[in-house]
């Protein structure tokens, strides 16, 4: 066991991390199910965590080192399955945390696959596109062992983009001898990847919107929508409701919130991938990030960075509903006082998984060397985020939990089955 408390000193040396935040969930959950505690020690511990450093050769002729991870959490399900970021902030514990949270969005989708993330501490902006390339070839180079259709398949994640990905199916491919689309998912459809994954987890965020102003009774005509980032996620998530009849009053960048209470034309106002922090420059009424969180909206999605809803301001979150778009927007601290609240907050790991559904999508069709229309797509899409949504729903309604916790216990029960039946070997 010397290994287990030598990993745990080292893991907790950042408090607060999303390593953390995913332990305590997880905990807190085993607690609702009749689980064997050692398979929930187990969960508490990535499978393996690879560290490299990736080395390139600057525009200029001089040469930058950065530090590269991918932390595999668990595969009892299938091959890993996570984003990649580049963003300065990445961690070993954030890579962690994020890709347990993995294993519980796939479990929650119920896709043959485990959860990993990893993701490189850079700043993307401060790179040329040709820098970048060579960024994201060496990493793959780096990783090339553990990567692999069966083993472990990237996607897209904060930072990076499909790109990224055709560069990582490349660098891949060529040491392999062979084109290898199946490796990693998020990639252009003109090389493998999937129409619709772009815009998949913003779809997902919608579906799962609806559902909710359904579930309580609220027509989504007479819903009001603050959201917060104006990327992949929150643009399309917000564009989708806004053509279902929702009134999107306020969309944010880093720079602030356009607020119209009558309702924003969402395609008009440009998404960071179409002007990166434009929001504000196309806006009447700027509202700073804290008047974003404390307006009187009926739902409210962070679809930002994580950690945005915390114990400083989750009692001045002035929303009926959360629906969280981004990953780990919420804190646990901000958390129990949203429940104390009585504010439902329907949790990423469920709302945000369309995009590893399209993922899952996508490695299906590079495998079967077929691709799906746009219709097959959105259809597919729908019935496994209902499906989902179901499943939570009958556990919501079943016991007195959150809706996160509701969530997790679909996760964690397909899990640990996986475990038990397969055992612990060798
Ligand atoms: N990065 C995305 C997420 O956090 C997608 C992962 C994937 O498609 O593998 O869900």
């Amino acid at each position: 066991m010397s290994t287990s408390n030598q990993a745990t000193t080292e893991e907790t040396a950042e408090p607060e991390s999303a390593l953390e935040t995913a332990r305590r969930q997880l905990r807190r959950v085993a607690e609702h199910l009749d689980i064997d505690p050692s398979i929930v020690t187990r969960l508490e511990h990535p499978k393996q965590v690879h560290e490299v450093t990736v080395p390139i050769e600057r525009d200029d002729g001089s040469v930058s080192v950065f530090t590269g991870y991918r932390a595999q959490h668990d595969s009892v399900k299938g091959p890993y399955k996570g984003g990649i970021r580049y963003h300065p902030a990445v961690t070993r514990n954030e890579c962690v945390g994020l890709g347990m949270w993995m294993t519980w969005k796939c479990a929650v989708m119920d896709l043959p696959f485990g959860g990993a993330k990893g993701g490189i501490a850079v700043d993307p902006t401060d790179l040329s596109t040709a820098e970048k390339e060579r960024l994201t070839r060496r990493f793959t180079q780096e990783l090339r062992d553990v990567l692999g259709p069966n083993r472990d398949i990237p996607a897209p994640d904060m930072g990076t983009d499909p790109q990224t990905m055709a560069w990582l199916m490349d660098a891949y491919s060529m040491q392999e001898g062979e084109t290898v689309p199946g490796v990693v998912t998020g990639k252009p459809p003109v090389v493998g990847g999937s129409k619709g994954r772009t815009e998949a987890p913003g779809r997902s965020v919608a579906i799962i919107t609806r559902a909710v102003c359904d579930y309580y009774d609220r027509p989504l005509s007479e819903t009001t929508i603050a959201v917060q980032g104006y990327g992949s996620v929150g643009a399309h998530a917000a564009r989708l409701l806004d053509e279902w009849g929702a009134t999107i009053v306020a969309v944010s960048d880093v720079e602030g919130a356009m607020y119209d209470p009558t309702g924003i034309d969402t395609h008009a106002v440009p998404s960071y991938d179409e002007e990166p922090n434009a929001v504000t420059e196309h806006a009447d009424t700027v509202l700073s990030n804290d008047e974003l969180f404390e307006l009187d909206v009926d739902i409210f999605i962070p679809a930002a960075v994580g950690n945005v809803i915390t114990e400083a301001n989750a009692d001045s979150i002035g929303a009926d509903i959360v629906v969280e778009g981004a990953n780990g927007p919420t804190t646990s601290t901000g958390d129990t006082i949203l429940n104390e609240r009585g504010i439902p907050v329907v949790p990423d790991i469920l709302a945000n998984a369309g995009g590893v559904t399209v993922s899952y999508f996508e490695w299906l069709q590079d495998i079967n060397r077929r691709s799906w229309t746009l219709e097959t797509v959105q259809e597919e899409l729908e019935a496994e985020m209902i499906g989902a949504w179901n499943a939570v729903c009958v556990e919501y309604e079943s016991r007195d939990v959150s809706w996160r916790d509701a969530a997790y216990i679909v996760a964690l029960s397909r899990i640990a089955e996986a475990h038990e039946s397969r055992g612990l070997w060798p």
